[in-house]
């Protein structure tokens, strides 16, 4: 028996995989995806399931889940297979006294996961201690270390592997600093928490236990058995504007390299739906997390199809009230929260 997609994500929702085969080493990844290529048949890359919502028809090519998990820390280079769970990793490198993950601590998902959308959180990305990213591109067939400066992040959840499957994350490399010293630290929340000044460091173990606890707040952790935290995190990316619509002056805003970044969750609630929002909407299946109401979360028997329809119904509410038009964070395979069916069609043949 395959799987369905509601046991492989956190979302919980989304059909059967054709096939599915779990690679529990680089070599069984590169294997596996290969044989699929040179029989033409269409491959989904996945690890956590964190970030992914797929239809309720599912997927009728072959899944691979990510699952090499391999670390290896040489001196302040950390090296971790892309199926190694992210959290994991932050919590080795910090008993090895080594500073730089430390905000980003309790994330959902794998270290592939993390360069696809160059993962954040609190101020910092991923790609602030990057060294490399190891790249199989099923196109040229070739594997190779990619510096940062290749990896396409620059504007707010973007890099070359987003939106593309093109290219498959090997394993990740990163460049700490031997220290017991966080990062100088600026959100706001996180500062006051820590009873320190924005800009100023804090002892690496206090911030991943303050990051932990103000997460945990937020529903921002993964809980199987706590149906608020079932959806993607962030369901929605913050908008990068060229310019600030009248009605959304009052927003709080951010510099962006491409414009102004607005967030999202800003966006929602003041266009009336609160954290907890959907219980008396639809089937009360679909809700905005009680805590977040950037989340979207699966109620417990949700569809695929009710989830598109309650996010189409928020992204058409921040519309109406500001004239910004929201957009997933999220990867969404062959479902969209338009009526015409769209969202990514992984290949056979990776397309430009
Ligand atoms: C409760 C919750 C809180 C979250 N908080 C945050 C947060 O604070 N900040 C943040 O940035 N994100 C957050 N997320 C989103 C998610 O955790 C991250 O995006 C994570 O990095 C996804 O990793 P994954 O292994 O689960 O990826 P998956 O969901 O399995 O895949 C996501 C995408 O990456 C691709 N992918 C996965 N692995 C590979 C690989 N090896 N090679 C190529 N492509 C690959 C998939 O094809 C898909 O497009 C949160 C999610 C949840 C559920």
């Amino acid at each position: 028996m395959t799987p369905t997609f509601a046991e492989l994500t956190t979302m919980r929702v989304g059909g059967p995989t054709a096939d599915f085969a779990r690679a529990t080493s680089t070599d069984q990844v590169l294997d596996v995806v290969r044989r699929a290529d040179s029989a033409g048949r269409p491959v989904l890359v996945m690890s956590g399931g964190s970030n992914l919502v797929v239809s309720d028809q599912g997927w009728d090519g072959i899944t691979v889940q990510v699952a090499s998990n391999g670390i290896d820390i040489s001196g302040t280079t950390v090296r971790a297979d892309a199926g190694a769970d992210w959290d994991v990793l932050v919590a080795e490198t910090l008993a090895q006294g080594l500073a730089g993950l430390e905000p980003l601590s309790g994330i959902p998902g794998s270290v592939g996961g993390t360069p696809v959308q160059n993962v954040g959180a609190f101020g910092t990305v991923t790609s602030d201690v990057l060294r490399s990213v190891t790249v199989y591109d099923r196109r040229s067939g070739a594997v190779s270390e990619w510096p940062p400066e290749r990896c396409g992040f620059g504007s707010h959840r973007q890099s070359a592997f987003k939106h593309t499957d093109r290219y498959v994350v090997l394993s990740v490399a990163y460049e700490l600093r031997r220290s017991t010293r966080s990062v100088p630290l600026t959100f706001a929340e996180l500062v006051r928490r820590l009873g320190i000044e924005p800009g100023a460091t804090a002892d690496t173990s206090d911030v991943r236990r303050v990051v932990l606890q103000l997460r945990r707040e937020r529903g921002s952790i993964y809980d199987p058995d706590d149906n608020d935290t079932w959806g993607v995190g962030s369901f929605f990316i913050n908008p990068v504007l060229a310019a600030v619509p009248e009605q959304a002056r009052e927003s709080p805003t951010y510099p962006d390299v491409n414009g102004t970044k607005l967030p999202a969750g800003w966006l929602i609630q003041h266009a009336g739906f609160a954290p907890g929002y959907g219980r008396d909407w639809g089937r009360g299946s679909v809700a905005l997390s009680s805590k977040h109401a950037l989340a979207v979360t699966n109620k417990g028997d949700a569809t695929t199809a009710e989830v598109m329809a309650f996010a189409a119904h928020i992204r058409d509410g921040v519309q109406a009230r500001f004239g910004i038009r929201l957009g997933p964070e999220c990867d969404l395979i062959r479902c969209s929260l338009d009526d015409a069916p769209s969202g990514r069609q992984p290949s056979a043949v990776p397309v430009p």
